[in-house]
């Protein structure tokens, strides 16, 4: 449906003028030709007319139908509204006898592509020159055969390419699955979600998966070695068992505070407190057994038994000490009687200022 209609869109585009302006919402999907940004232009989008029938294109609709592709209230004027099939027309020939088709008498193609007019006037300009050498003598009458070989295969191609744009830009809008749903509100989502962070890229990969990524966007959590522990809310009930209330307190003791969240109400908050996440100790490694998982406490005892050998130190405390075996190395060497080469303060001296280092 091409909707032609008056409307100063100076303030809305601001400095990012342009000729073609695509409207994804699903509203009103299509585009704004703005032939003239401070006056006329037109809005076309795809209809089913099964849905919305011609007659209905009240200029109430079609109001509200630039309303939603402008995205602001701007006054504006419905000039006219033309209903026209997406589709590419070419006649057999562009000629019969004296009679001659030019432009879209001879051909029409939808305008994704802006070809039809220039089209129109290129047929005009090779028989115009034709027809003068035919009045002038110039030419015989048979030149003007020629008219529909060489305009009719550039028209054919001109419109497959412009069928062609259309497909693409019709895909486009499936691809934001917005094409062919019925509730606004519906295509408003599945197009925000289109155009959502690749979340599934940013969470959602596994080490050591062998297969790609099926897409981009679609994250789904797996409890899975190698993916991303999945978050998922963890409440407790109002009276803690001895085991729950030690589990409680291993959990960061300022927890999340989603009270700005209008849509919960007061025990839907207190249930999002901690995520599965805060069960990660930032300077460590967590592993996260089920309560049956009894053969695997065992190899984690194991595994805590070796892990513990190595005591846990803190950087600066090993810098401390290598400091202070660095220094006692120095005051040992200082100090050695002199002339004393083998002596037992020098060999200390050797044996304590390498652990320094
Ligand atoms: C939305 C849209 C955007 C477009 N954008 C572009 C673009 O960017 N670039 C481009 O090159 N093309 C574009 N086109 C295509 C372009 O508008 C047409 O190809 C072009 O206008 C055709 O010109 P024409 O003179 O052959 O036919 P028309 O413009 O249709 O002119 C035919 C004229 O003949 C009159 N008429 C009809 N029957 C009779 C009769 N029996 N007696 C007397 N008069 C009659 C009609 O009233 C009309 O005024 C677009 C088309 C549309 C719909």
């Amino acid at each position: 449906m091409t909707i032609h209609f008056n409307a100063n869109l100076r303030s809305v585009v601001g400095d990012r003028t342009g000729m073609l302006f695509w409207i994804m919402d699903p509203n009103a999907a299509g585009f704004i030709i703005g032939y003239d940004l401070d006056g006329t232009q037109v809005h076309i989008s795809q209809v089913d007319t099964k849905k919305q029938p011609i007659e209905s294109w009240t200029d109430d609709l079609c109001r509200a139908k630039v309303q939603a592709a402008i995205g602001q209230d701007t006054p504006l004027d419905i000039l006219s509204v033309r209903p026209w099939v997406f589709r590419r027309q070419i006649a057999q020939t562009f000629q019969k006898g004296k009679i001659f088709l030019v432009g879209d008498a001879a051909h029409l193609f939808p305008p994704t592509g802006g070809l039809g007019l220039n089209c129109g006037i290129a047929n005009a300009h090779n028989l115009a020159y034709k027809l003068a050498f035919v009045q002038h003598n110039v030419a015989d009458a048979s030149v003007l055969f020629t008219y529909t070989d060489e305009r009719r295969s550039v028209a054919d191609t001109y419109s497959r390419q412009c069928v062609k744009n259309g497909q693409q830009i019709i895909a486009l809008l499936r691809s934001l699955n917005t094409a062919g749903v019925d509730d606004p509100e519906q295509a408003r989502r599945n197009m925000m979600i289109a155009l959502a962070d690749p979340l599934g890229l940013h969470i959602g990969y596994v080490y050591g998966a062998s297969e790609p990524r099926p897409d981009a966007s679609y994250y789904s959590p797996k409890l899975i070695p190698g993916a991303r522990l999945p978050h998922d809310w963890i409440s407790f009930p109002s009276q803690l068992s001895k085991a729950s209330e030690t589990a409680r307190s291993a959990l960061p003791s300022q927890p999340i505070d989603v009270s700005y969240v209008i849509e919960l109400d007061e025990k839907q908050i207190e249930e999002r407190r901690w995520s599965t996440l805060d069960l990660c100790a930032p300077d460590g490694f967590t592993l996260i057994l089920g309560a049956k998982d009894i053969r695997l406490r065992s190899d984690v005892a194991e595994a805590r038994k070796y892990y513990n050998m190595t005591p846990r130190c803190t950087p600066s405390f090993i810098m401390f000490c290598a400091m202070a075996a660095f220094t006692t190395g120095l005051a040992l060497l200082a100090t050695t009687p002199v002339g004393q080469t083998y002596g037992a303060q020098m060999l200390l001296t050797n044996i304590i200022t390498p652990w320094g280092m």
